[in-house]
């Protein structure tokens, strides 16, 4: 069965490490859309000659890959799926397979934890939405998360279309035809707003050919119409598959739009000294405080740092001692350990593409809840 980004327990998967710094996590994102069949192989044998001179590392690393090829031996790709994550460490006893309805890069990475980053983004772009398609008539009703259909529902009336009885007028046939499409709008959006409440849809797209999606909104209550973010025009018997990708589209761009909004509240946050922070020292002491209401970060960005394994404090650059603690620093790269921390703490994170102010402030930021 396709896995749900929520059933992957982020949160769990962030605060799981070696107590001693070792590369003894292996964690393997694999594309399964188009199976690159050498990738884990070449992975490996790279990643075998750099623990070489350690045996203790490169003998988990080798027992670690073997239960991964085996799982990939013996599973078989599902049904819509586009993506595959395992965590694993012998020498720990874990091992966590996800098959995913999400598209994943290719990724093999050891280090002193499992690898979370593209599982927060994955949870950042893709929120639960529902989704609404029909017609005068029918109507079906989708919860979408993680890629997959989670519940659906159909409806249908038989609304008098065409043809009107003998002896009917023009006008009446009318009137008559408009009531049953109403009542039958009314009814659809009694199960959207049942549906959509219970299964925290937080994104809403209608979707189906000509008028019936626009006049639906008239019937829908405010709480329910504000979390539309695209009405799009399709076929009624558009496949399954295309009108949820089409539908993922529309919730990708809004969550563009929503990571921009954040963007600026940063910035006018920061042209205030308000509450704000920027950069990776700041950053990651406001994530290990607890103030962090929004946690932005530029989608690839990546540095190198340390970090202190006794008080956990973390920075950019080389220190092979803690400057505040004294204690031993293992090297890191900061970002993912500010990630983990706001996992910890249950931060929201936003990632955000492409954008020069954000690079410019050190490639992370955050509102604060307080200052
Ligand atoms: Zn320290």
């Amino acid at each position: 069965m396709l896995a749900d980004l929520k059933n992957i327990g982020i949160k769990g998967l962030s605060e799981v490490y070696d107590s001693e710094s070792r590369d003894s996590y292996v964690s393997l994102y694999l594309n399964m859309e188009s199976l690159d069949n050498k990738f884990v192989e070449r992975r490996k044998k790279t990643c075998s000659s750099v623990l070489k001179e350690n045996r203790e590392l490169s003998e988990n690393f080798e027992k670690t890959m073997q239960t991964i090829e085996e799982y990939l031996d013996k599973s078989s790709r599902e049904k819509g799926q586009k993506g595959l994550v395992i965590f694993a460490s012998n020498m720990h006893g874990f091992f966590r397979a996800y098959k995913l309805g999400l598209p994943v890069e290719n990724l093999l990475i050891v280090d002193s934890s499992p690898y979370i980053r593209p599982v927060a983004r994955l949870i950042d772009e893709y929120e639960t939405f529902g989704l609404v398609l029909l017609d005068s008539q029918r109507a079906k009703i989708y919860v979408v998360s993680s890629g997959r259909i989670g519940y659906k529902k159909k409806k249908a009336k038989d609304i008098m279309n065409r043809h009107k009885k003998g002896g009917m007028s023009q006008a009446r046939f009318q009137r008559l035809r408009k009531g049953a499409v109403n009542h039958f709008l009314k009814d659809v959006s009694e199960d959207v707003k049942k549906l959509f409440l219970n299964h925290d849809v937080v994104k809403i797209v209608i979707a189906g050919p000509g008028n019936a999606k626009i006049m639906l909104k008239n019937f829908l209550p405010d709480e329910i119409k504000s979390k539309i973010v695209d009405t799009i025009d399709v076929d009624f018997d558009e496949t399954e598959g295309r009108l949820v990708s089409k539908a993922e589209e529309a919730v990708l761009k809004d969550e563009k739009e929503t990571s921009e909004k954040n963007m600026s509240r940063l910035k006018e946050e920061i042209l205030r000294n308000g509450l704000a922070v920027y950069g990776l020292k700041e950053t990651g002491d406001a994530v290990r405080n607890g103030q962090i209401e929004l946690l932005l970060i530029s989608k690839d960005y990546k540095i190198r740092g340390w970090i202190c394994e006794k008080c956990q404090a973390a920075d950019a650059g080389v220190k092979n001692r803690c400057p505040y603690c004294d204690g031993r620093t293992s090297e890191v790269d900061v970002v993912e350990e500010i990630i983990e921390f706001a996992e910890r703490a249950d931060t929201k994170i936003e990632f955000v593409e492409d954008n020069p102010a954000l690079k410019e402030l050190g490639g992370v930021g955050g509102l604060l809840r307080f200052k």
